[in-house]
């Protein structure tokens, strides 16, 4: 083993001296591809710091991936309300639905739908409405991409108040998926990024702790504050 911090050169023996981290420290840093071995504990501390700081960008930048990969997933997927041609009966992959239940406050708000109908009153309950079949429709869509069809076919929509007179309404979708055409070529992109989300909210929290005694203890009162 080395005897001096491989980043700050500070000797590992003798009076004020750096210290070495435990196994277990070691290990958490191994997991995010640093060596960490030849390294002093302050230094280990800082390095954490920059590691979780790259961490955190990559999760964001990933996040803002996973969003646009699923967008343009859905973009390839069309909808229509006709039946598919028998033709395409061998080419059917399976129902696909989609819920979404909004909050509408109370249903007097009912009224509130004609005036925005005309340009009233600038509205919350039509917009409410719209919004709910948006997010149905597209869990649904997404559905469609991961069974990898690109179309829905019969596609029907019907709201029903979900709760009685609270005004909670639930949307549903339902529709038949259909491979048409070229195949979606987005879906493996998107599941490639996820993979890789996992993986990163899958990374130890790092403990830098110059003994497993130590360690243990850090580990214990960071799940406690975690649970
Ligand atoms: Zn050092």
């Amino acid at each position: 083993m080395s005897e001096s911090c491989s980043v700050c050169g500070k000797k590992f023996s003798g009076f004020m001296s750096a210290k070495i981290v435990c196994d277990s420290t070691k290990r958490d840093f191994a997991a995010y591809g640093k060596d960490v071995s030849g390294i002093c504990e302050k230094c280990c501390s800082s390095l954490k710091d920059n590691l979780l700081k790259e961490v955190e960008a990559q999760k964001n930048e990933l996040a803002k991936q996973v969003e646009e990969t699923k967008n343009a997933l859905l973009r390839e997927v069309s909808v229509s309300t006709t039946p598919h041609d028998h033709k395409w009966d061998d080419k059917i992959k399976g129902i696909v639905t989609g819920y979404s239940v909004i909050g509408t406050g109370p249903l007097t708000e009912i009224t509130s739908a004609w005036t925005d109908f005309l340009g009233i009153e600038s509205g919350s309950y039509l917009k409410k409405i719209r919004l709910g079949e948006e997010s149905a429709i597209s869990m649904a869509k997404f559905q469609t991409a991961q069974m990898g069809a690109n179309f829905i076919s019969g596609a029907n929509i019907s709201i029903t108040e979900a709760t009685r007179g609270n005004g909670m309404i639930m949307v549903s979708f339902v529709g038949t998926a259909v491979q048409i055409g070229e195949p979606i070529t987005r879906l493996e992109d998107f599941k490639k990024i996820v993979e890789q989300q996992q993986k990163l909210e899958n990374l130890p929290i790092i403990v830098v702790a110059e003994t497993e005694q130590i360690y243990k203890v850090a580990t214990a009162s960071a799940g406690q504050r975690s649970s």
